[in-house]
């Protein structure tokens, strides 16, 4: 007889991660996750979520899209992973298809397995191109957890107990132009940012920050290197968020939807002149698993997905009802919500204080919708579904916020 849920729950706790499983059972998460569909997934009760968490952004096709895991699947018959000696024929075709879509002269990609391991690669790539090592970043980034991308991430929480991380990284406030020109110099090899900060609190820029963060990389021999991690793909209105600004950087991280929900990777794409270390040296960076068959087939049927569907403008549609409604959630609950924002199907609605979200995010999960708040920013609850989510999933998701922030107004007796 195979464990019971239960069991398994216990068992989670006693070898896996005792703290997440505590949080999970307080968030009234007990279940384990069993099957997905669509916006929807299944726990081992039966209990039906809609998920307006979308994976942080990886679930863009919703789970298991069919496209996607028919590609998987014939691949798994010919081979799963690579030789890591021949040419890797999927490796070409996605390589030409990221720089068929991407930006500006981004033309290049060296392919991961994560959003972090993206970011560790920009960071080296951008010291081997200029020779220099100051990184300009921005407060309340998030860029992931490994050593290299920790230390370009904004929140001392999870710096502090792994310090010293890499050094040469200057924090300049997000969104705040004339500082980030200040910071820039010729030294810097690189200023990293999210177009829009995800983690951060849904944290848009002021029109004119990122034109101007291209224009000070320019002016001081700099690279620009954006982290569309979660942007990307269509999430934000258009396939890559830069694209509002009509910005191009010259190194660009991407991840989670390029998988199409089904397998990991990621990718660094980047100009020619970014790429000439490769030219000296087509080793120095290098993975083993990095750009699998398996995971490169599922990313080939992903992007072709989504730019087939326009996901990009069923986003921005979407995102416009989304943003709407939380506005009118704002107006009905001006002492709890500080702030609603968004752009395309990535949404914020800032509370006073974290606690009203923590209760917020039980009250959604106890009537069925998955959501969270960002791990930079505890009071932002984000609502992030997948870009094919429909007009009735944002009402039933608007209607459960609405009752669950009534709710939490009134155990916390105001
Ligand atoms: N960059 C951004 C903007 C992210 O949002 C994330 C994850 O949420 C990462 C990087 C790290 O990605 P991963 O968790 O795949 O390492």
């Amino acid at each position: 007889m195979p464990p019971s849920s239960k069991r398994l729950f216990e068992l989670y706790s006693e070898h896996v991660n005792p703290g997440l499983a505590r949080l999970l059972q307080f968030m009234g998460l007990d279940g384990l996750e069993e099957r997905a569909e669509g916006c929807y997934l299944w726990d081992s009760e039966g209990r039906r979520y809609l998920d307006f968490l979308g994976g942080f952004g990886t679930f863009a096709l919703g789970h298991r899209p069919p496209a996607v895991i028919q590609a998987v699947q014939r691949q798994l018959e010919r081979m799963p992973l690579s030789s890591k000696l021949l040419v890797s024929p999927l490796q070409a075709e996605l390589g030409a298809l990221l720089a068929e879509i991407a930006p500006g002269d981004l033309k290049y990609s060296f392919f991961c397995n994560s959003g972090a391991e993206a970011v560790e690669g920009c960071l080296k790539l951008a010291r081997a191109a200029t020779g220099r090592a100051k990184i300009v970043a921005a407060e309340g980034a998030f860029h992931g957890k490994t050593l290299g991308a920790l230390s370009v991430s904004g929140r001392e929480v999870y710096r502090k107990p792994f310090e010293p991380l890499i050094p040469g990284v200057m924090f300049v406030p997000f969104g705040d132009t004339l500082a980030l020109r200040q910071a820039v110099d010729g030294e810097t090899a690189a200023v990293i940012l999210e177009p829009v900060q995800g983690e951060g609190g849904v944290r848009i820029p002021p029109h004119d920050y990122l034109p101007a963060a291209r224009e000070a990389c320019d002016k001081a021999g700099a690279l620009l290197i954006l982290d569309e991690v979660q942007t990307g793909f269509g999430r934000t209105g258009k396939m890559f968020a830069c694209e509002h600004w009509g910005v191009a950087p010259d190194l660009m991280a991407l991840a989670k939807a390029l998988g199409g929900g089904v397998m990991p990777i990621g990718a660094i794409v980047g100009t020619p002149a970014t790429w000439k270390v490769f030219e000296e040296n087509p080793l120095i960076h290098s993975s083993t698993f990095g750009g699998a068959p398996l995971a490169c087939a599922a990313a080939i049927a992903s992007v072709k997905e989504i730019r087939e569907r326009d996901l990009p403008a069923r986003a921005a549609e979407m995102g416009v009802y989304l943003l709407q409604g939380l506005s009118e959630v704002k107006a009905q609950f001006p002492e709890h919500v500080v702030d609603v924002r968004g752009l395309g199907l990535l949404t914020g609605i800032e509370f006073a204080e974290p606690d009203f979200a923590s209760l917020v995010v039980s009250g959604l999960v106890s009537r069925g919708i998955i959501a969270a708040y960002t791990l930079n920013q505890p009071q932002v609850l984000r609502a992030e579904p997948p870009l094919i989510v429909t007009l009735e999933e944002i009402c039933s998701f608007l209607a459960a916020l609405r009752e669950s922030m009534r709710q939490a107004v009134s155990l916390l007796g105001s």
